[in-house]
């Protein structure tokens, strides 16, 4: 993949991330942190809607490290990211260097 396709790739999953920010937010104002909410497939294929579960405290572990998003088992791309933790309902995936990951940084609403 070119240079312009790792942007592409960074960017769908930047887009979701900051939906499912949103869900969060929502969720932790209701109080609710140790409940499941249900998030939106962080991968990078742009018409994926797939859903998944996470626990508020999870997603918010996952969503301090920039690099990291959450995704349905499967939808992981290695050439541009490593799972880094396998569960039932989901995957946590790490961007490698390059230009997704610098754009994963770049397009974090907390920084
Ligand atoms: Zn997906």
């Amino acid at each position: 993949m070119s240079e312009e396709q790792g942007r592409r790739v960074g960017l769908n999953e930047s887009i979701f991330r900051q939906v499912n920010e949103q869900i969060e937010s929502l969720n932790r104002d209701l109080g609710t942190d140790d409940a499941a909410m249900t998030v939106i497939c962080e991968c990078a294929d742009g018409d994926c809607t797939e859903r998944l579960q996470i626990e508020v405290s999870a997603y918010e572990e996952v969503r301090a490290d920039p690099r990291r998003y959450v995704i349905v088992p499967g939808h992981e791309l290695p050439e541009f990211e490593s799972v880094v933790e396998s569960g039932s309902a989901y995957d946590v995936v790490e961007k490698r260097e390059g230009a997704a990951a610098a754009l994963a940084e770049e397009t974090d609403p907390r920084s």
